[in-house]
């Protein structure tokens, strides 16, 4: 069976790898000239599926967690599983137990827990929520090591052309995300914003997220003195 799958974000990626562990004839199609240069290009790349289930249903959770492990197959050595770390300013508590009500998978730290965990944050919390369950990884190496495993398991790719002749296929699996918003019934926008900090006098081991009633943000740390930040949520059909 001839499989054709638009789109060459995270859920083409994973998809195309699926598909062809089960024996299928894949190709891959984007309109981007590279690979994975849309919405996954900007991701956080926190496999965080107890944190999820804040704002998440049921199914986040369960099919989260065997997700930490399919990425650590798919890209061995790129995936750290070190927890995540929820904080909240001591006037802020009660968003931290607004949040623990919501989740599960955590267990509850100090002060002195939380500095022994990450040794930048000592003396700048009492309380915090530690999920240890948790993993990251960097979406873009992640992204480009699925390319390579499915390049050498011979899973065409046509990047940067505008159409593709889908006549000769089987199946077609639409893996174009954002594109699909206002024609597919269901699917809603949500954009999310980040930036790249870069200094040398923090480091943090896993992601830190800072609860606040109005502004949350998140930390992730990448390569030594690189940081992702990620705060908004913005409901929006637009691709900004
Ligand atoms: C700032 C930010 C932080 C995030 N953090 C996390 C996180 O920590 N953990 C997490 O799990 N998720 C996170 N996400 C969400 C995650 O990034 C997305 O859910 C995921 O990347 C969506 O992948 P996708 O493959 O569906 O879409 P995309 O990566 O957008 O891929 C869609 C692809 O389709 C292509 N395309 C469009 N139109 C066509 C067409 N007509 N024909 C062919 N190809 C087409 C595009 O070029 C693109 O390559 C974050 C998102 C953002 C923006």
């Amino acid at each position: 069976m001839r499989i054709l799958i638009k789109g060459a974000g995270v859920a083409g990626l994973t998809t195309a790898l699926e598909l062809t562990r089960r024996g299928l004839a894949v190709t891959v199609f984007d309109t981007a000239p590279r690979i994975g240069r849309g919405a996954s290009w900007f991701a956080g790349g926190m496999l965080a599926p107890w944190c999820e289930r804040e704002s998440a249903e049921q199914a986040v959770l369960d099919l989260g967690q065997s997700a930490l492990d399919w990425w650590e197959e798919a890209t061995p050595g790129l995936v750290s599983r070190s927890g995540t770390l929820v904080v909240a300013p001591a006037r802020d508590r009660a968003e931290l137990a607004r949040f623990a009500s919501r989740t599960s998978g955590y267990r509850l730290v100090d002060e002195e827990e939380i500095a022994g965990l990450e040794p930048d944050l000592a003396g700048r919390f009492r309380h915090g929520l530690f999920f240890e369950g948790e993993g990251h990884l960097d979406p873009r190496p992640a992204l480009a090591a699925l390319h390579r495993c499915l390049v050498e398991n011979g899973v065409v790719f046509h990047l940067g052309d505008k159409s593709i002749d889908d006549g000769g296929f089987d199946r077609i699996v639409d893996c174009t995300g954002h594109a699909q918003v206002g024609s597919l019934s269901g699917l809603r926008g949500v954009r999310g914003e980040m930036l790249y900090l870069a200094t040398d006098e923090v480091s943090l081991s896993r992601p830190v997220r800072l609860l606040h009633p109005r502004i949350p943000l998140y930390i992730v740390p990448r390569e030594p003195g690189r940081f992702m930040v990620g705060a908004t949520m913005i409901e929006t059909e637009e691709a900004g």
